[in-house]
C-alpha cells in the first residue's frame, strides 16, 4: 500500500525519548556526533558488503556525509550515501531499542534517577539516534537500502508514535532531517528554552564536527557560502567587485589518529579520539601506540580507561572492545579475537595491512594471524600496567580498584602467563592501609619465613578479626588479605610466586617446626578423651578436632582441610546456590 502507516514506539523507546527530551542540562551538541557516527557506520557497512557484492558500490563513487542547514525552514539535514534501511530495518532500528548502549543507558537512568539528575548519562552512553529529539521537534528519515530501489520516509514528533510511507526518487543512503526546536517552545515542564536554531550556524556546526567527529574517516562536508573577489575571464580578480560562491568544504581532518606519527599526537587529540571511540567522557589513563613490521604488518592504538564502565561485569558483554580495520576498512567493531576477556576494558583500534579485505567475521576466528596479534597486544598491555605501577603508583591503585577483579580473571582463566599478571596485582595487607604487590611482600619477608601468607574473607574488618592471624603476626610476618570474591578462584591457580608458595592461613596444616609438632602430638595423646568428646558432640559440623599451635590469644579456630575449600569459598558457593 502506498499510504502512511502509523506505528507505536516500543515502550522502552518512549522512556528513552522522554529522558532525552526532558533532560534540560545535558550537552545537546552531541546529537550531531551521534547522527554522524550512524552515517559513518552506514558507510562502513556499505563498504563491507560491497567487498562481496561489488554492484552495491559503483566504481569511482565517493562515500561521504553532507550537512545542510536550511535557515528559512529551520531544518538541519545529515545525509549519507551508505547502506540505507529497508522498511523492516526502519521499524526494527528506529522503532525499538536496537543498540545495546541505549539499553544500558536506560538501566543506568533507572538506577540514577531521571536523566536530569545525571547530566552526563547521555554523553556516556550515546543514546544514539534518539538524541536527535533533544534539538528537534520533528525528525524525518528518508532512506533507500543499497541493492534495492524502494525508498521510505519515516517521521516522528517523538511523542509515542512514528509514521512510515513509501517515498519516490530517493537515491541510496539516508537523509535525516531535523526540524529544530524554536526558542521558548518548551514549557510543559521546563522553562522557556533557547531553542536549537544555533545548529544552523556554520561556525557552530564546524566547531561541533571538529570537536566530536574529527577522526571520522569519511568526509563530513557542508556547502559554505563565501564572498570572494570576482574574477575576470582570465581568472584574475577584478578590483572592487565581489561575488558570492558556494563550495563543498570538508569539516573534519579525517586522518586516522593511529596512522600519524606517535610523537606528533597531543594528549588532547588522544582524549578526543578516545571519546570518539568509546563515548566515555573521562580522559583515558594512558595510551599505547605501536606497530609491527615484517611478515605481519599492523598498527595498534589502545587506551586504558580511567574509570570503570557500568557494564564491566555484565556477563553478556565479555568480548574485546578493540576494532579491527584492514587497510582503512572497518571489518569488525568489537573484534573478540584481538584481546582476551580479562582485558575487555581496553579500548582501541588495530589496523592490519596483511589480512585479506574480504575476510569474513566468521573466518576471523580461525585466522592464526589474529592470535599472533593478540599475543602482542596482551604483552604490551601487561607491560603498560607494569609501567604505571612503577611510575604512577597512585593512579595505578585507582585503576586497580576499578579493573583489578577483571584483570585477575586472566589468572584463573589461564589466558596469559600467570606470573606476569601476578606481578602487577595489588593486594590488601597487614602491612598497612596501602595495597601491596607480591614483590614488595617478598622483599619484606622475615628471616626464616618460607611462604607467602594469605587469608581470604568478605572484607578487611572480618579478616583482621580472624584468630588465624595471631601466630604469624606474633612473628612479625605479613599477611595478604584477599577480600575480593574472585581471589578464591585466583588462589586455585596462583599457588606460588617468585619461588615462594602462597599458603592460605585457613587451610589444613599450618607451618610448624618439628619440635612444636612433637609437643602438639604429645598433648593430643594426653587429652585424647577431651578431644574425643568434643569431636563426637560436633560430629556433623567438623571432620576433626585437634590442638593447634597457630593461636596466641583465642581459644579455638575453624580451618579447612589441606586440600579443602576455605570457609570463605564455601560461603561464596552457598551464596551463588551451589
Ligand atoms: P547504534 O548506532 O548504537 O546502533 P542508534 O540509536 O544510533 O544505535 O541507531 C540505531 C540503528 O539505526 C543503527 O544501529 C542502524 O542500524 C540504524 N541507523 C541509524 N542511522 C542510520 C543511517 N544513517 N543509515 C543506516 N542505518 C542507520
Ligand atoms: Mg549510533
Amino acid at each position: 500500500t502506498a499510504q502512511a502507516e502509523t506505528h507505536a514506539f516500543e515502550a522502552e523507546v518512549q522512556q528513552v525519548l522522554s529522558l532525552v527530551i526532558h533532560s534540560l542540562y545535558t550537552n545537546k551538541d552531541i546529537f550531531l556526533r551521534e547522527l554522524i557516527s550512524n552515517a559513518s557506520d552506514a558507510l562502513d557497512k556499505l563498504r563491507f558488503e560491497a567487498l562481496t557484492d561489488s554492484s552495491l558500490l559503483p566504481e569511482g563513487e565517493t562515500l561521504g556525509i553532507v550537512l545542510d542547514a536550511d535557515k528559512e525552514r529551520g531544518v538541519l539535514k545529515i545525509a549519507d550515501n551508505g547502506i540505507g534501511m529497508s522498511r523492516e530495518e526502519l521499524v526494527a532500528n528506529l522503532g525499538t531499542i536496537a543498540s545495546s548502549g541505549t539499553r544500558r543507558f536506560l538501566q543506568a537512568a533507572a538506577e540514577g534517577g531521571d536523566g536530569s539528575e545525571r547530566p552526563d548519562l547521555i554523553g556516556q552512553f550515546g543514546v544514539g539516534f534518539y538524541s536527535a529529539f533533544m534539538v528537534a521537534d520533528e525528525v524525518t528519515v528518508e532512506t533507500c537500502r543499497a541493492g534495492t530501489d524502494e525508498g521510505y520516509r519515516w517521521r516522528s514528533k517523538g511523542d509515542g508514535s512514528y509514521e512510515i510511507e513509501p517515498a519516490e526518487g530517493l537515491s541510496r543512503g539516508t537523509v535525516v532531517s531535523l526540524h529544530l526546536r524554536q526558542p521558548g517552545e518548551e514549557g510543559e515542564d521546563g522553562p522557556a528554552s533557547e531553542g536549537a536554531l544555533k545548529y544552523l550556524e556554520e561556525w557552530t556546526l564546524r566547531d561541533i564536527v571538529r570537536r566530536y567527529s574529527d577522526f571520522v574517516e569519511h568526509p563530513v562536508q557542508m556547502e559554505i557560502e563565501r564572498t570572494e573577489p570576482k574574477l575576470d575571464d582570465e581568472g584574475k580578480p577584478i578590483e572592487g567587485e565581489t561575488e558570492s560562491v558556494t563550495k563543498l568544504e570538508t569539516l573534519n581532518s579525517r586522518k586516522p589518529l593511529w596512522a600519524r606519527p606517535k610523537s606528533e599526537i597531543t594528549d588532547e587529540e588522544h582524549a578526543e579520539f578516545y571519546r570518539h571511540l568509546t563515548h566515555d567522557w573521562n580522559e583515558p589513563l594512558s595510551s599505547m601506540h605501536f606497530s609491527a613490521e615484517g611478515s605481519l604488518e599492523y598498527t595498534a592504538l589502545l587506551y586504558l580507561p580511567s574509570k570503570a564502565p557500568m557494564d564491566l561485569f555484565d556477563p553478556s558483554n565479555r568480548d574485546s572492545n578493540v576494532s579491527l580495520y584492514v587497510r582503512r576498512v572497518l571489518i569488525q567493531k568489537e573484534c573478540k579475537e584481538l584481546l582476551p576477556s580479562f582485558l575487555r576494558f581496553v579500548r582501541g583500534v588495530v589496523e592490519c595491512a596483511d589480512l585479506p579485505l574480504n575476510v569474513s567475521r566468521e573466518t576471523l576466528q580461525d585466522d592464526p594471524r589474529l592470535g599472533q596479534i593478540q599475543k602482542r597486544l596482551v604483552k604490551k598491555t601487561l607491560e603498560e600496567f607494569a609501567k604505571l605501577l612503577d611510575q604512577k603508583r597512585e593512579e595505578y591503585a585507582e585503576f586497580w580498584d576499578a579493573f583489578g577483579s577483571v584483570i585477575k580473571e586472566g589468572i584463573w582463566s589461564g589466558d596469559a602467563e600467570t606470573e606476569k599478571i601476578a606481578k602487577i596485582c595489588l593486594f590488601h595487607s597487614s602491612n598497612g592501609e596501602a595495597m601491596v604487590t607480591l614483590d614488595e611482600y617478598i622483599e619484606r619477608m622475615q628471616e626464616g619465613q618460607e611462604v607467602i601468607h594469605v587469608l581470604t574473607g568478605a572484607d578487611r574488618a572480618t579478616v583482621e578479626a580472624s584468630p588465624l592471624l595471631e601466630s604469624v603476626m606474633a612473628k612479625n610476618e605479613e599477611v595478604l588479605y584477599l577480600i575480593d570474591p574472585v581471589d578464591e578462584w585466583v588462589l586455585q591457580r596462583l599457588t606460588e610466586y617468585g619461588e615462594k608458595k602462597i599458603v592460605p592461613l585457613d587451610r589444613g596444616d599450618a607451618q610448624e617446626d618439628d619440635d612444636v609438632k612433637e609437643k602438639r602430638e604429645e598433648l593430643q595423646k594426653e587429652h585424647e578423651g577431651f578431644l574425643g568428646a568434643l569431636q563426637s558432640s560436633l560430629d556433623d559440623e567438623v571432620s576433626e578436632v585437634r590442638f593447634t599451635s597457630r593461636l596466641k590469644d583465642s581459644p579455638a579456630v575453624l580451618v579447612a582441610g589441606a586440600g579443602g575449600m576455605s570457609g570463605h569459598m564455601e560461603r561464596l558457593l552457598k551464596r551463588s546456590g551451589q
